[in-house]
This record gives C-alpha cells, structure tokens and sequence, in this order.
C-alpha cells in the first residue's frame, strides 16, 4: 500500500491547530464536533486524508479478511430481493465502503442470480474523495453502473438495499455526564497550556431526564440514529432493506465507548486528532427504536457469528476449499475462524448484524437467532 502512512512518517499534519482555533472563535466544541472534525475533516480528516485499512494501517474489517463476507452479503441480498418481490431495478446502496472490497465480492457472487445482477444499480455513500478513488479502481469491471455520493440525500428514488460494514461507529456522538444539578454535555476546550481537553458544558441540558449517580456518562449516537430512521423511512415508503454490520452492544445503558486506534494500537482520542481513527461501539437499541418509530421491521441483532454460519458460510468455504491450494485452504480455514469467532473478543461475537424491512416481509435467514433489541 503506496499511501498509508507509517507512524513518525511525512504526514500532512494533524489537525490540533484547526481545532485550537475553532475553539479560539466559537468556544468549546461538542464531542460530536470534534468526532466529525478528525474523522472527515475536507483535507485533513482521518478519511478523508488517508486509506487505514490493512496489515499497515489501522485496522482491518471483515470485507478486507476475506472475499468470502461480501460473497455471503451478495447471496442473502439476492435472496432478500425475491423475498421484496424482485423489483426489476433496485439500487444497491453501500454506506461507507473503504476499499470497496465487500461491494466487489458481492457483484462477483451475484452473478449466480442473473435477474438479481441485471436489476443492480449502485450507489456508494462516501465521505472521503480518496477511498472513492479506491472504489472505483476495485469497481471498474463490476460489470453494474455505479455513482458516488457525499450523503445518502442524494440517492435516486426507487426501491433500495443498504448495506453498512462498520460505518455506524464511525458517526460522531454526544456525551452527557451527570452532574449534581443535572447533565452537562462534556464538551471539548483548551487546559491552561491550550492544548486540547475536555470540559463540561455551561448549562444544564433540560431534555435529559435520565435517573442516574453524579458522574454517570450517556452517550447518544445522533448521527447514526438520523441515518437510520432515514434509511428506514425510505425502506417503508419506497421498499428495500438494510443489513448493517457493526461493533456494538444491544441494551442502552451509561459509560462512554469512544477510542481512537492507530497502527492498530489504543491512543488518547484528543492527541492526534486526524491521525487515528475514531469510533465508538454502536448502541443497536438506539439504531432498533429509530427504525421502529417509523414503523420498519427490524430484525436481530444477532451476532456476526450466528449471521455467518446460519446463510451457510461453511458450506461457502467448502466450496472454495475444493478448488485451492494447500495455502489457500490455510487462508480460508483461518477467515472463517476469525469471521465467525464467538469467543468473547472475537469478531463473530463482537459484531452484530441488523436487518431493516418493511413491515409483514418475515422472517429473514440468519436471524432466526434473533435478540429483541427494541427496549
Ligand atoms: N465498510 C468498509 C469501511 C469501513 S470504515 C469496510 O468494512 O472495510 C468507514 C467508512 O465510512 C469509510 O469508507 C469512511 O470513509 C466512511 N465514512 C465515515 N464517515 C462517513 C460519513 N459521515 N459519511 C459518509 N461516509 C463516511
């Protein structure tokens, strides 16, 4: 990879003066600020200004493991679209695609299902004009036309199917802390040096009426909550589906989960803002009751690992088994492994999966596991 950046190699800059100086003019900035500042900052952002993914860059996401996550994805939307009675043009949308790895298994397997593959019209939800350089490379023989955008506002019509890998947790939050006369929004100035740190909001946040000790934490992903009842209200008035893979945790409760990684290692979240990567855990109650307001279904979550294993990834590894080598075969036992992982910080148990439909679609294959993550 030509344009990861190693630690102490020549980087533009972070973007601790920026910020010093919005804060300078406007005052202390929310946590959600400051989120979408490191993260989409137009040129010094942490995606917007570099491609993090891999052995060399900070993390690595189920597409980027193994072909056989958007393989699996592409075969349950195929389905998924017969069960919407197969519109004969659908747009298939992914939210926040990186490298575009999952989007480019997915065609690939689709082809299986030619009235599936002829109905796709693809659409991509990207913040960052250097991953979509990089999509449009790994897309450039898909054989499906594909667009770009900064926001899903400007997604043709029609009926649709969302896709999101991970990009929930990249939305930027708002932290409350609960202090004797009530909750503050803790909120991001400058200590007596001017370096930045955080502090606590002037007022008293009268919307918040939460019992909770002094010093207890709410953490509210407003963003991802917008996002989704958006997505979901598309889905009723328009037909569709959603199916969201992220970290994330199934009841709300208070704590805060925000942590920045670099060089896949954890750092301060206000030491190089636009150098590490930001994201929080997702609250999928959160994301269930803003589908659930507008009267969407949701289904699951369930864990990664049961989504896998219960659409037949297995089978799928078998079948690729039997064409590869002894190495490869080495490589596909250990994606799976690590894919479907269910020990308690594997990736099969850490990652939930989410599904959004209209109302009366039914059950869905791989969620017949499902928790009830509406309360
Ligand atoms: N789905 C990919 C990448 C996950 S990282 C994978 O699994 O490998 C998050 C992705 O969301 C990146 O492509 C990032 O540039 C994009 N992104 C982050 N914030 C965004 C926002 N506010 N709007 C649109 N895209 C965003």
């Amino acid at each position: 990879m030509d344009d990861v950046l190693e630690p102490g190699a020549h980087e533009p800059g972070d973007l601790s003066a920026e910020i010093r100086d919005i804060i300078v003019h406007d005052g202390p900035i929310s946590v959600e600020r400051y989120m979408a500042l490191a993260l989409t900052h137009p040129t010094k952002g942490y995606y917007t200004a570099r491609d993090p993914f891999g052995a060399a860059g900070d993390f690595t996401t189920s597409p980027e493991i193994s072909q056989m996550f958007g393989e699996m994805v592409g075969l349950w939307a195929a389905d998924f679209w017969e069960r919407i009675g197969a519109p004969a043009q659908v747009r298939l949308v992914e939210l926040g695609p990186g490298r575009g790895a999952l989007m480019s298994d997915f065609l690939r397997a689709s082809r299986v299902a030619p009235g599936f593959f002829a109905a796709l019209d693809v659409h991509l939800v990207e913040a960052s004009p250097k991953l979509a350089e990089r999509q449009s490379e790994a897309l450039a023989a898909c054989g499906r036309p594909v667009s770009w955008h900064r926001t899903i506002d400007d997604i043709p019509p029609g009926p649709a199917i969302f896709i999101a890998n991970e990009f929930f947790d990249a939305l930027p939050v708002r932290h409350f802390i609960k202090t004797h006369e009530g909750w503050r929004e803790k909120l991001v100035g400058l200590d007596d040096d001017g370096q930045l740190a955080f502090g606590l909001g002037p007022e008293v946040e009268p919307f918040l009426k939460a019992e909770a000790e002094e010093g207890a934490i709410l953490e509210i992903n407003v963003a991802a909550q917008r996002v989704m009842s958006q997505v979901a209200s598309r889905i009723v008035e328009q037909n569709g589906g959603l199916l969201a893979f992220d970290y994330g945790y199934l009841q709300t409760g208070f704590g805060e989960t925000l942590q920045a990684i670099r060089a896949h290692q954890f750092v301060d979240p206000l030491a190089e803002p636009g150098l590490a990567d930001l994201t929080t855990h997702v609250d999928f109650s959160a994301l269930s009751r803003a589908a659930h307001s507008v009267h969407a279904e949701v289904h699951g979550p369930v864990t990664q690992g049961d989504f896998l294993l219960d659409i037949g990834m297995v089978e799928r590894a078998e079948a690729l088994r039997a064409r590869a080598s002894s190495e490869q075969k080495t490589q596909i036992d250990a994606a799976l492994g690590r894919l479907t992982d269910m020990s308690e910080t594997g990736m099969g148990a850490m990652f939930k999966v989410l599904a959004v439909t209209r109302r009366g679609v039914g059950g869905l294959p791989g969620f017949e596991r499902a928790h009830d993550g509406a309360d």
